[in-house]
């Protein structure tokens, strides 16, 4: 645990003194509504004042609302316990955890957001602070007791064979390769969390693994490259497919060995294999580390960022300059690092300058670039095809102030239409721009829409609204549920039929609007206005899709007719926004197929190593076109990136 530096100490001694003449102002402020007392009040004698007892403080969190109880003695909080929450088991609930210990040690409220989960950070700290409040303490004179880093101006130096940085899937499989070669590995990890945004993925792709050869799943490897590469129009590296494709069924067993076990699935004829339950993950990755990493030497430092990269007068790496939370700077000495810090969909402004997006990203909030910021700076190519995004669906954006009103089921009406084909999409202009069958395939659902700008609107009539009350979606002619990650109807999943009726719909797409994640019109005309849309651009848009549904056939997109469902004559209409969902950027070092990373002259710098969503590109022409790639190609990729590199180091 941090402990406040000397310089901390006198500031904080110095804030009492000073908070002692404004202890009557303390004492003055009142609960809030969301606060509660189980406590007696009593009042201090000068220093920090709280009112003794115990206080509860609630805000909303990532995933939903955290409540804390804090114990306040006269002077002092004393402890704070987590009375309920259900952030991201693995990111938010540990940042949970390490924030409520600091705010003890520290006695402050000024602390800096736990890397990777910022929104349940300041949810917790607004949570505390309304307890704090509520104890009569000031908010606002905790928010300003400074933390300084205890170790700031100290610096370390370690050594290893081999420095991987970044310990998401690809990061943990390529130290624990290179362990099991014998090489000391150092993997250093920015976060408290290992597995990065693995332990918020579903499946990954692992073609003719011994699972599904069993269940019969064959998949015809040289077709399945050849189109590939025709998909992606050539310009990508063909031997980095093949690999992938050929190697990626040993990864299944690799990983079943090592005790993170998946299971296969036939998922629509493609071979995917489910991840074990998210609360387990991560602890079956550190037993990964510990059995390898740990037991050849090596060691995982969390909470740790990569900074910069070292190499002698040739160019070679010769180490790695890292940093730890408590500001002790490392020197590691190593003959090669592999980089596996996840690419930059975090850094909007990089996002938007290489790929000209800005939609949503529902990636890690910690990958902005940083890996490739280092490699870049001592002569990493920048690719041909850097900008690449893993655009996934699209995403209401209406659900999570929805859920504030509604339980799940009812804050999940905008959501579940927007994956459904019957509904009459349209940009930001009011221009129709697919056959809205593209909402059942993921990634030609947002490449659909990203083509159009970073949101789009799904159009919703009174009639179909009516058939949803009736009828749930069975009403509006959906065949088949919404193709929905399990973790998004996890609990509602007993109502996520297609016939369970949509009770108070008018009520939740009012709120919806309310909350300005959609607009109303009780005419289409109306609808345009309010919405933003060009009248005429809308008008013409909307007279087209209802000749298509009269006619039976869709001239402009050629939507089957199974697809085209009345919106009937009358309103309201409503519009609900629909955002790109960004898993993160693909690519931006060029590598070979030892996943090397190659110099602007496409030459091996020597030492230098990438895997997972940094090398993707090689896979990939523009943008994503894959379903349990990601996971699939970050456990290979690492797999055989971390032998590799060891093999090197022969
Ligand atoms: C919500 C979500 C759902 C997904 N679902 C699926 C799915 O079902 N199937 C699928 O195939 N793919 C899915 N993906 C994509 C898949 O998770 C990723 O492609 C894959 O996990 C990337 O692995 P990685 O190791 O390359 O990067 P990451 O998992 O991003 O790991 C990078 C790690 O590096 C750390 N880091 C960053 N900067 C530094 C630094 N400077 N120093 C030290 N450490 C650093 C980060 O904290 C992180 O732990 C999903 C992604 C998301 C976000």
């Amino acid at each position: 645990m941090k402990k406040l530096s000397k310089k901390g100490l006198i500031l904080l001694l110095s804030l009492m003194l000073v908070l002692g003449s404004l202890s009557g102002c303390a004492n003055d402020t009142t609960p809030t509504t969301e606060a509660s007392t189980t406590a007696e009040t009593t009042v201090a004698e000068g220093g920090v004042h709280y009112n003794a007892g115990t206080y509860t403080g609630k805000a909303e969190g990532k995933e939903g609302v955290i409540e804390v109880s804090v114990t306040f003695s006269e002077d002092k909080i004393e402890s704070i316990e987590i009375v309920s929450q259900t952030e991201t088991a693995g990111i938010g609930a540990e940042a949970i955890e390490r924030l409520k210990s600091d705010i003890v040690a520290y006695q402050s409220l000024g602390l800096d957001a736990v890397s990777g989960a910022s929104e349940t950070s300041e949810a917790l700290l607004m949570a505390v602070s309304e307890a704090v409040k509520a104890a009569g303490g000031d908010v606002d004179a905790l928010k300003a007791v400074a933390i300084e880093k205890s170790n700031a101006g100290v610096t370390e130096t370690l050594e290893a064979d081999i420095v991987v940085i970044g310990a998401g899937a690809s990061g943990v499989s390529a130290a624990v390769s290179a362990a099991d070669e014998g090489k000391k590995v150092i993997l250093v990890e920015k976060t408290a969390t290992v597995g990065g945004a693995s332990n918020l993925s579903w499946a990954g792709k692992f073609y003719n693994s011994s699972a599904s050869v069993a269940a019969g799943l064959n998949i015809a490897v040289e077709d399945e490259i050849a189109n590939w590469i025709v998909n992606n129009h050539w310009r990508v590296d063909a031997s980095a497919i093949r690999q992938y494709v050929v190697k990626s069924g040993e990864t299944y067993d690799w990983l079943n060995e090592k005790g993170y076990t998946t299971t296969f699935i036939n998922f629509f004829g493609e071979p995917l294999h489910m991840l074990p339950a998210y609360e387990t993950r991560q602890g079956l990755l550190r037993n990964m580390i510990s059995d390898s990493v740990e037991a050849n030497g090596g060691q995982l430092l969390t909470e740790t960022t990569g900074k910069s990269l070292v190499t002698d007068a040739d160019g070679n790496i010769t180490g790695a300059i890292c940093e730890k939370a408590d500001g002790t700077v490392l020197e590691i000495k190593a003959n090669a690092v592999i980089l596996a810090t996840g690419g930059y969909a975090a850094n909007a402004e990089m996002v938007k300058e290489l790929f000209g997006f800005e939609g949503v990203n529902g990636g890690l909030g910690q990958n902005v670039g940083e890996g490739l910021e280092m490699a870049w700076a001592i002569g990493a190519k920048v690719p041909d095809n850097i900008g690449g995004q893993m655009l996934h669906q699209t995403l209401a954006s209406a659900t999570a102030d929805l859920k504030k009103s509604y339980e799940s089921f009812e804050a999940s009406y905008p959501l579940m239409l927007t994956y459904l084909p019957t509904f009459m999409n349209v940009g930001p202009s009011g221009a129709r721009f697919r056959d809205e069958a593209a909402t059942l395939t993921a990634v030609a659902a947002a490449n659909t829409s990203a083509f159009n700008g970073p949101y789009h609107y799904v159009i919703v009539s009174k009639s179909q609204i009516d058939a949803l009350m009736a009828s749930g979606m069975t009403g509006v002619g959906a065949t088949r549920l919404p193709g929905m990650p399990p973790e998004f109807y996890a609990d509602f999943a007993a109502q996520f039929t297609l016939d369970t009726p949509w009770a108070d719909a008018y009520a939740v797409f009012d709120q919806m609007v309310a909350n300005g994640d959609g607009f109303k019109g009780d005419t289409p005309e109306a609808l345009a206005e309010n919405a933003g849309m060009d009248a005429e651009v809308f008008a013409a848009a909307f007279n087209q899709y209802q000749e298509a549904i009269n006619t039976g056939v869709d001239t402009s997109f050629g939507k089957s007719a199974d697809y085209l469902l009345s919106m009937g004559e009358t309103g309201p209409y409503y519009a609900i926004k629909a955002e790109i969902n960004n898993l993160g950027s693909v690519g931006g070092l060029l590598v070979n197929s030892r996943f090397q990373v190659l110099n602007d002259n496409r030459i091996p710098i020597k030492g230098l190593y990438a895997v997972g969503l940094e090398s993707e590109g090689v896979l990939f022409n523009d943008t994503y076109v894959g379903n349990g790639v990601g996971i699939g190609y970050s456990f290979t990729s690492g797999r055989l990136g971390g032998t590799f590199a060891a093999e090197d180091l022969k």
